[in-house]
C-alpha cells in the first residue's frame, strides 16, 4: 500500500482537515499518478457536507485530477512515467453493460464507482483527489496534449468541461443555434467557452450583473439577468438549448419561456433540494423538454480534451494552497470564484 496525505471532511459539520490515507499498489492495468492539481468542483461541497445525503465518511473530495505518471502496471499500453495525465469523475464501471458498451460509462447500469464517495449508499468509498498521489485503472485515465505550463488550468476540462461539452454535443450545440448558459460559475465559465467554441450563438444568464464584461470576454454574444424580467422577455422563443448549472434550487418556469418549439432545457446543476416542479403549460405548448445530464464517458472527455487543446481552451482560475479549502468553499456559496479554484497538490507535501 501506498501512504498518502489528504485532506478529508469527517462528518457534515466538521472543516476539511489533514487526513492520511492509502492507496493500492498499482496492478498490471493500473496507472499511479503524482497528482499536482486539483480542481474544486461545486459537487465536492456537497459530497463533504452531505447535502446529497449519501457521503461515505471519511470524505476525500476532488475529481478533477491531472499529474505526473510515476508508474505503470505491466500491461498498460500508451502511457509512460513522466508524462502528463488526468483523471477525471469515474474511476470504473462495470464493463458490460449496454451503457459501458457504448462509451458511456457515467450511465453504466450496474453503478459506476465514482472519483470519491464510491459506490454511494453501502459500496467502498474512494478517495479523491485532495491528496497527493492516486492509482488508476488505465482505462479511466486521460491524455493531456495541452502545453505543460497550463495544466493547473486544464484540471478544471475533467469535470466542469466534460459536464456542459456533453450535453452541448448532445442535443447539437453548432452554427444556426442560439444556446442559453445558466450561472456564471465553474460549469458555466467552461460552457460558455465550449458552445462558442462549437459555433453556436451563447447567451449566458446570471443572477450577477457585475459578472457581464467577463461572460462577453469569455465568448459570450449575450449576457441576461436572470432576475430581471424584462431582458428575460426579450428572449421569449429564442433559444434552441439551455444548460443550468446553478448550483440551488430555483424556479425553471421563466427559462422554459425562452426555448423555441422542441426546444431543450437540461438540468446538469445538481441542488441539494429540488427544484419546483414547473407548470405544464411551459412545456405543453411548444412540445418543450426537460432533461438532464450526467458528467460524460471517457471516450467523450478525451475527446472533450483534444477539442478545448486544439481551440485554445482552457479554465479561468484561481489558484489557491490546500488548506485554503474551507475558506474556498465559503467563496463558492457567494458566487465568489472566478471562476474555479484549483489546488496547488504541492501546498500538501
Ligand atoms: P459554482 O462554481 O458554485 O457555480 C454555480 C453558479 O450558479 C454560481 O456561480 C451562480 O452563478 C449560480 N448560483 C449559485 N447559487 C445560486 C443561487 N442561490 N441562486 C441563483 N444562482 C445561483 O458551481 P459548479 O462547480 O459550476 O457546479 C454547479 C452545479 O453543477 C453544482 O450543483 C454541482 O454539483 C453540479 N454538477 C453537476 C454535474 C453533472 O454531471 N450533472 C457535474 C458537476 C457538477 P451566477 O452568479 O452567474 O448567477
Ligand atoms: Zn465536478
Amino acid at each position: 500500500m501506498i501512504k498518502t496525505k489528504a485532506y478529508a471532511a469527517q462528518s457534515a459539520s466538521t472543516a476539511l482537515a489533514p487526513f492520511s490515507i492509502e492507496r493500492r499498489d498499482p496492478g498490471p492495468h493500473d496507472i499511479q499518478l503524482e497528482i499536482l492539481y486539483c480542481g474544486v468542483c461545486h459537487s465536492d461541497l456537497h459530497t463533504a457536507r452531505n447535502e446529497w445525503r449519501n457521503t461515505l465518511y471519511p470524505s476525500v473530495p476532488g475529481h478533477e485530477i491531472v499529474g505526473r505518471v510515476v508508474a505503470v502496471g505491466s500491461q498498460v499500453r500508451g502511457f509512460k512515467a513522466g508524462e502528463l495525465a488526468g483523471v477525471g469523475c469515474l474511476v470504473d464501471s462495470c464493463g458490460h453493460c449496454p451503457s459501458c458498451g457504448e462509451g458511456l460509462e457515467q450511465y453504466c447500469e450496474n453503478g459506476f464507482v465514482g472519483t470519491y464517495n464510491g459506490p454511494a449508499f453501502g459500496g467502498e468509498n474512494t478517495y479523491g483527489g485532495y491528496s497527493q498521489t492516486i492509482v488508476v485503472k488505465k482505462s479511466f485515465v486521460l491524455k493531456i496534449r495541452h502545453d505543460e505550463k497550463q495544466l493547473a488550468a486544464v484540471a478544471p476540462l475533467l469535470c466542469a468541461g466534460i459536464t456542459t461539452y456533453s450535453p452541448l454535443r448532445h442535443w447539437k450545440a453548432g452554427p444556426g443555434k442560439t444556446v442559453g448558459i445558466v450561472g456564471l460559475g465553474g460549469l458555466g465559465h467552461m460552457g460558455v467557452k465550449i458552445a462558442r467554441a462549437m459555433g453556436a450563438r451563447v447567451v449566458l444568464f446570471t443572477t450577477s450583473p457585475a459578472k457581464t464584461d467577463d461572460a462577453l470576454r469569455l465568448g459570450a454574444h449575450e449576457v441576461c439577468i436572470s432576475t430581471d424580467p424584462a431582458q428575460m422577455a426579450r428572449l421569449a422563443n429564442k433559444l434552441d438549448l439551455i444548460v443550468d448549472t446553478v448550483a440551488a434550487s430555483h424556479s425553471l418556469d421563466a427559462l422554459l419561456t425562452l426555448l423555441k418549439r422542441d426546444g431543450t432545457l437540461t438540468l446538469v446543476g445538481a441542488p441539494e433540494n429540488p427544484h419546483p416542479a414547473p407548470h405544464p403549460f411551459g412545456l405543453i405548448f411548444k412540445r418543450r423538454s426537460i432533461a438532464g445530464s450526467l458528467i460524460g464517458g471517457i471516450r467523450e472527455t478525451q475527446e472533450m480534451l483534444d477539442f478545448c487543446a486544439d481551440h485554445g481552451i482552457v479554465s479561468d482560475i484561481e489558484t489557491i494552497r490546500m488548506d485554503y479549502i474551507n475558506t474556498a468553499y465559503e467563496r463558492m456559496l457567494k458566487s465568489d470564484v472566478k471562476y474555479r479554484f484549483v489546488i496547488d497538490m504541492a501546498t500538501l507535501r
